[in-house]
Parts: C-alpha cells; structure tokens; sequence
C-alpha cells in the first residue's frame, strides 16, 4: 500500500500478543517518515519483531503540548506520520488526543488504522449485553472517589467498562461490592492475548472471593466489566416513608448496608428497596 504524504496514521497495536496487528498497519510503519510513539523503547520490540528500521520519536503525557505542535510542523512540510501508544489504540486512555485536534484544526488529514483495544476485546469475550455499553477509562485512584464513581453507575441499565491496574484491582472490587448487590454479573478480563489470559464471568460476590484467594489474579493488567443495573421498581414504587428512611441511611452507608438496615426498618422488600436505593444513591453522587 501506498502512504500518502503529509498525513497523519493513528495505528493500534497489540495489546500483548504481538500478532494481533493488521498487514496495513504493518506496512504503514514502514513506509511512514517518522513514528511517534508514547514509548520509543516500547516500541522498537514490536519494530523489530516485523524486521521494522524507523525513526521514532516520543509522544507522551508529558511532552504532549509542545511535541504535538512539533509533530503538526513536519505534517505541514509534507511527512506522513504514524502515532502509536504503548499498546491498543491510541487515545483510549492513551495519549494523542492534542495531536489528532491540532492536525484536524490545521485541516491535514488523519486515519486510522484500526486494531487492537483492550475493552473491545474484552467486551467481545465477556457475554454481557452489548447493545448499548459505556466506557469510563480508569477507575479513580481513591476509594472516596471511586465509590462515588461506582454509585453513579449504579443504577445505569447498560453494560459498563473500566480499566484497573493490579495495584487497586482488590480494592476497586471491594468498593463495587459496597456499591452493588452480590449478584450482579462481572467480567474480569486480565492478561488478554497473553500467555495467562483469564476471563472470569460470575456474581460480583465470587469475583472478590475469587481476586481476594488468588494472588495470581491481582497481576497483570485488567478490564472489568459490570452487568447493567437490573430493570426494576422506581422509587415511586416504594412509599414516601420508606423512600425518606432510604434517603437517610444513604447519607450515611453503602447501598447494600442501606438497603439491608431499611429491610428490617421498614419491612419492605429487598427487591423493591434496592432498585430504589440505586436511583437514589447515584443521584445523591452526581
Ligand atoms: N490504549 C489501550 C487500549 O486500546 O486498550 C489502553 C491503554 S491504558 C494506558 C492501559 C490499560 O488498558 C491497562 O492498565 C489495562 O487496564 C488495559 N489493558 C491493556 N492491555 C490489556 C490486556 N492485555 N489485558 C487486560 N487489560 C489490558
């Protein structure tokens, strides 16, 4: 194939295993004048694994600015470029984004070469519903915010998705735990493509126990995906009084321990509690 000059490739790459990379995007890497790429070292092992000799030079979250605009003057003098992160597709959770706005502005052209993305491929291995699934990047750091992150998803009807290192992966599936009932349906996805890739699929319940007894699974790099909220009873459909002793206790507690408290308070039913309990503590979140 044929690059054209003065343009710009987004190429994904592999998220592991080195194979999974397309033919153009073989071939664009090496036919393009430069490669940028968010880890020049990184990188070169996938170069030399195709028998790839490129210039590359580095893109990264701390140079991003002013290399970006460097990147938009050798676009201007006619080079072809192609832009690759450390694995997957550039841009998600990767940087890129500047330089693709800026060259956009400046009215060049940019393709991409698809591939690669480690919460498609996820998605695609999990058996969850996909029909309609949102993306949230990386959980934050801390729990304070990550379980007001994960109570504002609570009551969403669709699939949801989000990167995790092996360093919070124990704690952000205790914090989901607190957020969420037991029997919600996760997938944890770990080390795709790679030598130990383990997709598990089960109740948010066994996902702790299974996270919190193997110490195997807190390595390596992680997607986990969460089963939508099931489709239930709205709060108009729990009484005035048992929605302000909810309301209360959600001030107070996790979802689950509200929901468990207002039971016996209020001798309503879990199944009517709970769905309310979502809707009104992702509202007392946003
Ligand atoms: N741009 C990449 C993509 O297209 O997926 C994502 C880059 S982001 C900096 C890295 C995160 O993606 C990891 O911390 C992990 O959550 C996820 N990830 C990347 N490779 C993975 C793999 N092989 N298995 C599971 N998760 C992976």
């Amino acid at each position: 194939m044929m690059n054209e000059r003065g343009k710009l490739y987004v190429v994904a790459t592999p998220i592991g295993n080195l194979g999974d990379i397309s033919y153009r995007a073989v071939e664009t890497l090496r036919q393009v004048d430069l490669i940028a790429a968010e880890d020049t070292r990184h990188i070169k092992t996938l170069l030399q694994h195709y028998g790839i000799n490129q210039k590359v030079i580095s893109l990264h979250q701390h140079n991003e600015e002013r290399a970006s605009a460097e990147l938009l003057e050798k676009l201007r003098a006619g080079l072809s470029i192609a832009l690759v992160s450390d694995a997957g597709t550039p841009l998600v959770s990767d940087p890129g984004m500047p330089l693709v706005r800026m060259v956009k502005e400046a009215g060049i052209e940019v393709s991409p070469l698809p591939g690669a993305c480690a919460l498609i491929a996820a998605l695609s291995a999990a058996g969850l519903p996909t029909a309609r699934f949102s993306f949230e990047g990386f959980a934050p750091r801390a729990s304070a915010e990550r379980k007001s992150f994960f109570k504002a998803k609570a009551a969403s009807p669709d699939t949801w998705i989000f990167y995790e290192s092996c360093h919070r992966v124990l704690a952000s599936l205790r914090d989901l735990s607190e957020t969420m009932l037991p029997d919600r349906q996760v997938v944890i996805a770990r080390e795709l493509t790679k030598l130990h890739e383990t997709i598990v699929k089960t109740s948010l319940a066994e996902a702790l126990v299974l996270v919190e007894s193997d110490h195997n699974m807190q390595k390596g790099e992680f997607v986990i995906i969460v089963e939508g909220a099931p489709k239930g009873v709205h709060p108009v459909e729990i009484t005035d009084e048992q929605e302000k002793i909810l309301r209360i206790l959600l001030k107070e507690c996790s979802i689950s321990t509200a929901v468990a408290l207002a039971v016996q308070l209020t001798g309503a039913r879990k199944k009517a509690l709970y769905p309310a309990a979502l809707v009104l503590g992702s509202a007392k979140s946003e």
